[in-house]
């Protein structure tokens, strides 16, 4: 769980810095940064794994940087490391190419391929200019499509047209129109935010998903009310008019539903993630659902959280959601939890993965997950999703979406 003072891994913009040994990555990194982040030394290949940084570079904003390993990288260990600095790209929005020496090789080629592949924007810094004839590069690589802007790092030349470039990608990249709960809601609407205040609640703050959806409402000039769940019907009775949302923690969503009068929208926390990282992925996740009525004695499920939280004795993942499946299906279920921003394994030994709201990861990150089970014939869904499908208030629980109205009518009928 992350800091309140701190922007989230998963609201920034990633950058991958990728090149052969050499190519001044470091160098440009800490330039574009502005002071010295990453370890520069003219022996190739000092950066070994790839270095993740959050930092904030105006006018980009928060960002996350990753310093990578050579892609010329030699030996059994220099292809691990290779595997790794590819592996990158998965994760990034934006990826910077640094040529160091005026040459295009087959490892540039290599790149370009994999960030395409990704639908991954990108730009190639023409870096260490001053150390040969980079016109014939450059408009050698106009013919092909790229954009590449001539950077001198050691002397910050180039800097502000990179920043400009990176900006202009990433705008081009990412909708910035994706809201976590302030797009179903009209300024001066009131939405209620149902927060237990439990032994899993951190001691002295609200948990990040809580937070981030809170600042969403203010952005956009949402009338933002939290309550704890056995104060939610005093609040109704207090206000003149029903709230236009309430939101509230997964984990007492029957409860509030019941409580709430029928005519009032509701969702989960979980739920407003699922959306949000997922993008135009969530109508997967909401399908994965409907693995849960085929699952059998011995069945693997992932439990896939995104933070490395210390877990409570009730925790949701570990204990509260696998004792609610076997319950429902009255099946022996297994249960492995991943936690952390990597799943790393062969997610086809799992018969369903349960993703978190994933506030820690970037949609980018969140996608490829959904894309990565989904492709691999894999059920995947999500916390909120699972447990109010559980619970039997999934229709509920969708019908704010506007984009999913006419699944929960279906939903409805079909009695999912
Ligand atoms: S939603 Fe996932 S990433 Fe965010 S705090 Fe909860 S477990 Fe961690």
């Amino acid at each position: 769980m992350g800091t309140l003072n701190e922007t989230s891994r998963g609201m920034r913009t990633a950058i991958a810095f990728l090149g052969r040994r050499n190519a001044g990555k470091s160098s440009l990194l800490n330039a574009l940064v502005g002071y010295d982040l990453a370890i520069v030394s003219a022996t190739a290949g000092t950066t070994s794994d790839p270095v993740h940084k959050a930092v904030e570079i105006n006018p980009l904003g928060p960002c996350l940087v990753i310093d990578t390993a050579g892609l010329d990288d030699s030996g059994e260990l220099g292809q691990k490391r290779i595997d790794k600095t590819m592996e990158v790209i998965n994760d990034s929005d934006v990826g910077v190419i640094v040529v160091g020496d005026g040459q295009w090789t087959g490892f540039e080629d290599d790149i370009v391929k994999r960030l395409q592949a990704q639908k991954r924007p990108f730009i190639v810094a023409l870096n260490k200019s001053d150390c040969y004839e980079y016109s014939t590069l450059k408009k050698q690589l106009q013919q092909k499509g790229i954009d590449a802007v001539v950077t001198m790092a050691v002397h910050t030349e180039g800097i502000n047209e990179l920043k400009e470039k990176i900006r202009s990608l990433k705008l081009g990249e990412k909708d910035e129109s994706w809201a976590i709960a302030g797009d179903l809601l009209q300024p001066g609407d009131v939405a209620i935010l149902v927060v237990p205040i439990d032994l899993g609640a951190p001691k002295g703050r609200l948990i990040l998903p809580q937070v981030q959806t809170l600042r969403d409402l203010l952005d956009h000039n949402i009338l933002a009310l939290v309550v704890k769940e056995n104060q939610l019907a005093n609040m109704l009775e207090k206000l003149a008019c029903p709230p236009d949302l309430v939101i509230t923690d997964s984990q007492v969503v029957n409860e509030v539903s019941a409580a709430l009068p029928p005519d009032i929208p509701l969702t989960t926390f979980s739920t407003l993630f699922a959306r949000f990282k997922s993008r135009g992925l969530f109508c997967a996740l909401l399908e994965g659902v409907k693995k849960i009525e085929q699952l059998e004695d011995g069945a693997r499920i992932l439990i896939a959280e995104a933070c490395t939280h210390h877990a409570m004795a009730d925790d949701i993942g570990r204990v509260k959601l696998p004792r609610w499946l076997r319950e429902y299906t009255g099946k022996r279920l297994d249960f492995e939890v991943a936690a952390g921003p990597a799943l790393k394994r062969d997610l086809r030994q799992y018969d369903m993965v349960i993703q978190c709201g994933g506030c820690m990861l970037t949609p980018t990150v969140y996608q490829n997950r959904v894309r990565e089970a989904s492709s691999l014939g894999v059920a995947i869904s999500n916390y909120g999703l699972v447990i109010s499908y559980i619970q039997g208030v999934l229709p509920r629980i969708i019908s704010p979406f506007p984009e999913l109205r006419d699944l929960s009518r279906e939903l409805t009928g079909i009695g999912l």
